[in-house]
């Protein structure tokens, strides 16, 4: 286990970036991982864990969180908006508010529960078309939209582009979040969580290297 090999790279980055201490919080990403892999890190004590589809982390959680207390679950995968009452209620935080229609859905159902997750907004940094998330020039709307409708949207998260450079990715979201107001910037994977804390990552999403490789994504 990888654990807390990574947990020190973590505090290393946020030295070496002049961040103080703990600013830096670690996704343990435990999507399509076996669990007794999840078990075992939740015995060395982790608590903060992410999943990316609803269904599994549906099938998964329910008997981990009765048996481990205080353990805190972020949706870091698309949300279709028929699944939306269940992630509200499964997570603890959802980092890809992606699109308008999604909004209204969080904020109707955001009503009607009297609670909502921390919400952060994906942003498609490379502007991929087959990738999820607002485009840059859009950002500024949207989250003004978003606030409208009085949704507790706390940050930004981007995925880079696989062949591209994620430091360029991870500062443009930073910009972003910056001239916003928002605190929260969820940026950097396995390979690459170290640059996004050099580049004020307040959540890293790392899943292999605490883990191993996935058998299937
Ligand atoms: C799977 C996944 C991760 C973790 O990826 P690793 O490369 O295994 O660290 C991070 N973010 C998102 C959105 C993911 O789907």
């Amino acid at each position: 286990m990888a654990l807390a090999e990574i947990q020190d790279a973590v505090a290393k980055a946020e030295t070496k970036a002049g961040r103080a201490p703990g600013s830096v919080r670690l996704i343990a990403v435990s999507k399509v991982q076996p669990l007794e892999r999840v078990e075992a890190v939740l015995e060395q004590g982790h608590r903060l864990f992410g999943e990316n589809r609803v269904q599994e982390a549906q099938a998964k959680w329910p008997d981990f969180t009765s048996r481990y207390d205080g353990v805190e679950l972020h949706l870091i995968g698309p949300l279709q908006s028929n699944k939306a009452r269940t992630a509200m209620e499964l997570f603890d935080a959802i980092h890809t508010l992606d699109r308008p229609k999604l909004a209204t859905t969080l904020a109707r159902l955001a009503q009607e529960m009297g609670k909502c997750p921390e919400l952060m907004i994906q942003v498609n940094t490379g502007e991929e078309p087959q990738k999820a998330g607002i485009l840059p020039a859009d950002a500024d709307g949207f989250i003004a939209e978003a606030r409208a409708l009085d949704l507790p949207v706390t940050g930004l998260m981007c995925i880079p582009p696989v062949e591209e450079e994620p430091a360029l990715h991870f500062a443009l979201l930073a910009k972003i979040a910056e001239r916003n107001g928002l605190r929260e910037l969820s940026m950097g994977m396995s390979s690459d969580f170290e640059t996004a804390i050099a580049l004020g990552a307040t959540y890293v999403r790392v899943g292999s290297a605490i883990f191993g490789e996935r058998s299937a994504v």
